[in-house]
């Protein structure tokens, strides 16, 4: 399905000597047949990720996979907000510092937090990285529900809204030129969960597209990422999900694009015959019940994602009318009834 070529652009850094190492390789390549190859991470972002590619040897293509796994597992250490790392600061060290003090940290942590800023006021402040307090605390009732099905809750919604005191995005500080970050009050936290993925992953595949790599085909826990088309040129085809389940909802051809879905049929407990899942509507700070799951397919892997959680805490109409306001967006949206609705130019990526 897919072909790891290059395209002959100015390489940079480490990337620089894999791309040598696949240049050689490729002009072998010519000789040898090329071979559908695949991997599988499960170490990043707490997910189970796939890469897809084709490549003349096993060789060149884990070479390829091992470059992309570091790079990405760098980016899980910055954005963890569970565990601390030697020697560097992530964001669970700005947790634990809120209220305190800034801490000093990687740009790449800045740029995150200004672009979920962003993706904060086009949302109109329903994807909120500040959110952090309210989402422990429905991770912390989904934990004890997993582990004891019997005891399963739902927190007071006192206890949310208390939690609530301590989400506005405004208190986030963020000293671009001194590359600090500071959350204003103690009780703050940030959770990066809604965006973090699609973040690093459109990141790190711009590196290596930067370098002249394409014909990749990356899943990062349900963030698709195409780098290129696939063999030959060809689009790839790329499954939907049915959140209802059964076969796929459609395949769609893309090429230099992102898939990200957002549901609530994967992470989520049961309590009196109701599912509460794990995207939080700010306005009512609890689960949002809209829909089954909605997909959104743009360029931009980190604006897919971050859109593709916003428009599932939003009703049809809004979510199509910031979909249709926004250039090379397309969405489609899963009804409890199982109905499936598209923006206008979704249909034009169907084959099935
Ligand atoms: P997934 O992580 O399952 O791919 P999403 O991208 O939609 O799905 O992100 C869901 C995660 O985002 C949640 O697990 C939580 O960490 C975080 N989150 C939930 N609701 C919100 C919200 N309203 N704003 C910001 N982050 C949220
Ligand atoms: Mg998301």
């Amino acid at each position: 399905m897919t072909t790891l070529r290059r395209n002959g652009r100015k390489m940079k850094n480490r990337i620089l000597a894999f791309a040598a190492l696949l240049l050689l390789s490729l002009l072998h390549a010519c000789e040898k047949p090329q071979q559908k190859l695949e991997t599988e991470f499960i170490d990043l972002f707490d997910t189970v990720s796939q890469v897809v590619g084709y490549a003349a040897d096993y060789k060149e293509f884990s070479t390829f996979t091992k470059q992309l796994h570091e790079a990405l597992l760098e980016y899980h250490k910055l954005y963890d907000i569970y565990n601390s790392y030697e020697d560097v600061n992530n964001l669970k060290t700005i947790n634990d510092n809120a209220g305190k003090s800034p801490v000093k940290v990687d740009k790449r942590i800045v740029e995150l937090i200004i672009f979920s800023k962003k993706m904060h006021s086009q949302t109109n402040g329903l994807v909120n990285i500040a959110l952090g307090p309210v989402l422990k605390i429905w991770h912390d009732f989904r934990t004890l529900a997993a582990e004891n099905p019997n005891e399963a809750a739902i927190p007071e919604i006192e206890l949310l809204k208390q939690a609530n005191e301590y989400t506005n995005i405004e208190d986030v500080l963020v000293d671009e030129a001194a590359s600090t970050v500071f959350l204003r009050y103690e009780g703050m936290s940030l959770d990066v969960g809604a965006i973090a993925k699609g973040y690093a992953l459109e990141r790190v595949c711009e590196a290596f597209e930067q370098a002249g790599y394409k014909s990749i085909l990356i899943n990062l826990g349900g963030n698709v990422r195409a780098m290129g088309a696939g063999q030959n040129d060809k689009p790839f085809r790329v499954g939907i999900k049915n959140p209802l389940g059964g076969k796929f909802l459609n395949i769609i051809a893309v090429r230099d694009c992102s898939l990200v879905s957002s549901g609530g049929y994967e992470r989520y407990y049961m309590f009196n015959g109701r599912r509460y899942h794990h995207i939080i509507d700010p306005n009512t700070l609890c689960p949002s019940d809209y829909f089954e799951a909605v997909s959104v397919l743009c360029r931009d892997s980190a604006l897919a994602d971050a859109l593709s959680t916003a428009i599932f805490i939003m009703d049809y109409e809004s979510g199509l009318a910031l979909i249709n306001s926004l250039e090379g967006v397309e969405a489609l949206w899963v009804m409890h009834s199982g109905e499936v609705k598209y923006s206008d130019g979704f249909k034009a990526f169907i084959v099935s």
